[in-house]
């Protein structure tokens, strides 16, 4: 049987997505449930995936089938292609499977031609309409199809009004558009090399194929990427039959939210204008009203839409971005679809949902994008700065939060100046695609123009990223790079401040401060922690960073490294004399000095995190990391610790190595000077007594060792781990509990668990090393392939940020089913930075690790990546 390409509206539904796209899915949905929407069908993802199969060209089968549809639309609506009476004029829609703000591109009112545009004319009365319509057709088809730049049809537009003192688009006469028409026409003809397509058939098939190769350019390919799309997906291509909202005062055009995207209140948000088409709402062309004031101006219109958009809401159950045309008083329907919307109205519109018996609570728990928690996760200006400082603008609050950074004016200044380690604002008249990879890179982005749903403001909301748009009362000119605002000249590199929340912008660069989770944020996770079965603990290796972790919802610590507290100032030079000491004395020595630090550093860690389980790991990096490497460093240090320069220079030489991350390091360091170990276990169990008798905190440290890879490496070291520590509990007269385990990051300690586990009461997989040894590259060189492995797509995702669990998890998975045969009540966690990276925490919960550990502001995140595990997996 031959694949079905072409689907009618009245055929599909909305769980078609995969087949007809997001847009062609939601029209059909739609049309089923009764809504005015305009007929059309959809050309599936599956005809895209042939195209490209077919070297890019649509084979004679698929071409009959495409026209056959249309026959049957005509038939519908009583309109004919390309006819002199009542021509039938179409949109052509891309849609992909998710939605790709302003990716694609949608062609209007596709049919028109120097006849068609005359019988449009006549059919309607309406000539003004007729001609406006043609022009819109010509500049969108050249634009997608024909890739004529835009802005070289703008240019003839404007000189048109120019000329005639003009203002408005809505002001042009019937005579003005057919000026620029002609205009249009000369224009392709210099560019195009051909005059402008006539034939309907054959626009129809050029547009199709143009939509086709558009998911296939390099914008759609960046925001893939970074939407974690796949690439092999493809787009729809919808054919709609056209309403019109340009056919004078009682029809417009409008996009609306059933509720806010950026706050989650429940009422209608949008906008709207009268006399326009499609995209001018969105294009910043001219400001549109709010939907509110629709009532005034159209209220029966006004209230059917209101209908229609609770039935949507109730039928999806989700709030909805619904894009409408009133024609000559009617209203259409021509897109609904799951809205976006900042992390904030995630969760307000999920939890106030619940509350509303519109979802249960796990429907809310699993949609809401743990990652997008980010954004609340985040510090906000300081108070009292913020009073301090000088607001310059005002614009539209179009994606919350709190930016501070140097201006610049194009996306690669951005990613240039983000490269070089500044902050960056990207401002721009207005954005479009083509600024994707500055709007990614940058803190925050400032428009002059565009509205709560431009291109700006949707793609930020969507990132997350801080945006004020619309904030007419600066002038950018990006050719010289300054903004002006007041009589004041911003120039490349001033520092400017956003607020997002409310679109304030400020001069200067203003302090944030800590966030925190309250009301319905603080439900939300209270609903996580009662589903999930994962604990949360944090990476942490300062009582400060451990505070905040606990305030965030961390139930312990599952990595408390102890390396970063010997770069402290105070502390370097005995480390560095333990290091270059050339006898056991001297060493011991060396490591009196540092013994009081790091207890302190621990009684301030348990302190911080009351009774809660940490894991304290012992020194872990190769000791060369520790000492300086230019002469002119080796010189001061010869001083300061007062030996020889040429005996220092000789260490520091014996340090080297020639791949250190597979060097002299972790246990290996023990082995050969176990002094350093037991030095850091003596810290860690006379902080365990003090903060026992001094504070009455019971703490049960559980030492970690690192690096193992052979089960007698861990013997010795446990052995000296146990002597050590009974010792001085011994000499207390207290007790204390404590427990030993390892890392698993060692490929080969993963395949002897079970020998391993002999020795470990506990695992924590190490997975950035575990990664970087399984593979056999290292994360800090990775950066060099790593990029091109994508485009490739051998790698979906940087390993290092997602767990590999093909492979990588089926050592895990080796390592803990072997580490149970011999302690079956082994305690089993991850401490890699994939314990924060929410695919990665539903694998752990899967092969039944009992915590995740990540940096402190990961753990909201893991929290609720947690508990969609548990509902997901149930
Ligand atoms: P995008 O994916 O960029 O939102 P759409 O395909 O939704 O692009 O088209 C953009 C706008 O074009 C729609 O919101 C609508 O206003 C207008 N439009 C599309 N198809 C039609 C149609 N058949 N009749 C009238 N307007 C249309
Ligand atoms: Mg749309
Ligand atoms: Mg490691």
């Amino acid at each position: 049987m031959k694949t079905k390409y072409v689907y009618a509206f009245e055929d599909g539904n909305k769980e078609m997505k995969s087949l007809l796209g997001g847009k062609g899915a939601n029209l059909a949905e739609m049309t089923k449930i009764g809504l005015p929407v305009p007929p059309g069908f959809t050309v599936s993802t599956e005809a895209c995936n042939q195209y490209y199969k077919n070297n890019k060209s649509i084979d004679d089968e698929m071409v009959d089938e495409l026209f056959q549809h249309l026959e049957l639309l005509e038939e519908k609506i009583g309109k004919k292609f390309g006819s002199n009476e009542h021509p039938l004029l179409v949109s052509v829609r891309s849609g992909s499977v998710f939605s790709m703000p302003g990716m694609m591109d949608t062609i209007l009112n596709l049919g028109l031609n120097d006849e068609t545009v005359v019988a449009l004319s006549i059919a309607t009365g309406n000539e003004r309409f007729a001609y406006d319509s043609y022009r819109r057709f010509i500049q969108m088809f050249s634009d997608v199809v024909l890739n004529i730049p835009k802005y070289k049809f703008e240019h003839i537009l404007d000189r048109e009004k120019d000329l005639h003192q003009l203002e408005l688009d809505t002001e042009l006469t019937v005579q003005n558009l057919k000026n620029i028409i002609q205009s249009y026409k000369e224009l392709v003809k210099k560019e195009w090399k051909k005059d402008f397509p006539q034939e309907p058939k054959e626009q129809l098939l050029m547009a199709v194929k143009a939509v086709f190769d558009s998911w296939d350019n390099p914008r759609a390919m960046v925001y893939r990427d970074l939407h974690d799309i796949p690439h092999h997906l493809g787009t729809a291509v919808n054919i709609q039959s056209m309403v019109f909202g340009n056919m004078g005062n009682t029809s417009g055009t409008g996009v609306a939210f059933t509720r806010n995207p950026s706050t989650g209140e429940r009422k209608l948000f949008g906008e709207f204008l009268m006399n326009a088409q499609g995209e001018d709402v969105v294009a910043g062309i001219r400001t549109p009203q709010s939907i509110a004031h629709l009532k005034n101006v159209m209220p029966e219109a006004y209230d059917q839409f209101v209908t229609v958009a609770n039935l949507l809401e109730n039928h999806y159950k989700d709030m909805q971005d619904i894009e409408f045309t009133i024609e000559n008083s009617k209203l259409y329907l021509l897109q609904t679809r799951n809205g976006k919307r900042t992390a904030a109205a995630a969760i307000n519109i999920a939890v106030e949902m619940v509350e509303e018996g519109i979802i249960d609570r796990n429907t809310a728990l699993v949609r809401i994008d743990p990652i997008q928690l980010d954004q609340l996760l985040h510090p906000t200006f300081e108070e009292k700065a913020l009073n301090e400082a000088e607001k310059i603008a005002q614009g539209l609050p179009a994606s919350p939060g709190a930016a501070t950074g140097r201006v610049y004016f194009n996306a690669h200044d951005v990613v240039k100046a983000v490269s070089e380690g500044e902050k960056a604002i990207l401002v721009r008249q207005e954005t479009s695609p083509e600024d994707i990879e500055g709007m990614v890179a940058c803190s925050g982005i400032l428009t002059a123009r565009g509205g709560m749903t431009s291109h700006a403001a949707v793609v930020a909301r969507g990132m997350g990223k801080c945006c004020v748009a619309g904030c007419g009362e600066i002038k950018v000119d990006e050719t010289n790079k300054i903004f002006k605002v007041n009589g004041e000249v911003y120039q490349e590199g001033d520092f400017i401040s956003l607020d997002g929340n409310i679109g304030n912008v400020y001069k200067g660069s203003i302090p944030t401060k800590e966030p925190e989770l309250s009301g319905n944020f603080g439900k939300l996770m209270e609903w996580a922690d009662d589903v999930r079965s994962l604990k949360i603990r944090t990476n942490a290796d300062t009582p400060r960073d451990a505070a905040i972790a606990v305030k965030f919802g961390a139930e312990g610590i599952g990595l408390c490294r102890t390396e970063h507290m010997f770069f402290e100032e105070e502390r370097i030079p005995a480390v560095r004399q333990m290091i270059v000491a050339k006898s056991l004395e001297e060493r011991m020595t060396a490591l009196d000095k540092l013994l009081p630090y790091q207890k302190e550093d621990f009684v301030g860690i348990f302190t911080a995190m009351g009774e809660r389980p940490v894991t304290v790991r012992l020194l872990d990096p190769p000791l060369h990391e520790f000492l300086p490497h230019s002469d002119e460093d080796i010189r001061m240090l010869a001083g300061q610790i007062n030996i020889d320069i040429k005996t220092l220079k000789e260490t520091v030489e014996e340090l080297k190595e020639f791949n250190p991350m597979l060097g002299h390091r972790g246990c290996r360091l023990a082995i050969t000077y176990p002094e350093i170990y037991e030095m850091q276990v003596k810290a860690i169990i006379m902080a365990a007594i003090e903060v026992k008798k001094e504070k009455n905190i019971h703490v049960e440290p559980e030492i970690m060792v690192p690096l193992i890879g052979h089960e007698k490496e861990l013997k010795i070291i446990k052995d000296l781990i146990i002597s050590t520590a009974n010792k001085i509990i011994a000499s207390s007269d207290t007790k204390i509990e404590y427990m030993i385990g390892t890392m698993i990051e060692v490929p080969r300690a993963a395949l002897t668990a079970d020998e391993i586990a002999e020795h470990a009461e506990f695992f924590s997989f190490g997975t950035n090393d575990l990664t970087q040894m399984t593979y056999a590259f290292s994360r800090d060189d990775s950066g060099k392939f790593i990029g091109e492995y994508r485009k490739k797509e051998i790698f979906e995702k940087d390993p290092f940020q997602r767990l590999d669990q093909v492979g990588v998890g089926k050592l895990m998975k080796i390592a803990l089913d072997l580490g149970k045969t011999t302690r079956p009540d082994i305690k089993l966690g991850i401490c890699g930075e994939h314990g924060g990276d929410p695919d990665s925490i539903d694998f752990c919960h899967r092969i039944g690790l009992h915590y995740v550990s990540c940096s402190p502001y990961r753990v909201p995140i893991a929290r609720l990546a947690a508990a969609r595990a548990a509902v997901l997996n149930k």
